[in-house]
């Protein structure tokens, strides 16, 4: 028996071991489900908005769209900041961004083809304007 003595301690000691990363692979199997569960239902509530918007955008330009989105690794928009497209970071021409200023068509970065959205910044004399709009009617 002597002999068999501390290969008994290493299994026990292994046993130990082992038992203890179970149940932590166990409990990160959850963490992980309980997050792919989240982003699932996230997933399809995203669907679902796009569903009920699609019909309201111009069928041409849901075409230009989905066609800058498959060659564009899913993203088929993108928001100019500071006169430059936000995904590639390209400056638009000045004379282009003036056009986009305008409004009155919709248009795609020249470099990436992503549709382009423009939000104007709020000017401070606008804040100031409603800030002293008169109470009186
Ligand atoms: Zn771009």
């Amino acid at each position: 028996m002597g002999e068999s003595e501390p290969l008994d301690k290493n299994v026990k000691t292994a046993e130990v071991a082992l038992k203890f990363e179970k149940a932590q692979v166990a409990s990160e199997q959850q963490v992980a489900r309980e997050r792919t569960a989240v982003d699932e239902k996230a997933s399809r509530d995203l669907q679902k908005e796009r569903a009920g918007i699609v019909p309201s955008v111009t069928p041409i330009v849901y075409k230009r769209y989905e066609r800058a989105r498959a060659a564009r690794r899913g993203i088929g928009i993108a928001e100019v900041v500071a006169g430059r497209c936000s995904v590639c970071n390209i400056a638009l021409r000045p004379q282009y961004f003036q056009e986009l200023r305008r409004a009155d068509q919709v248009l795609a970065c020249e470099t990436c083809q992503r549709i382009l959205i423009y939000n104007p910044p709020q000017s401070f004399d606008d804040l100031a304007d409603d800030a002293q709009a008169p109470a009186t009617p």
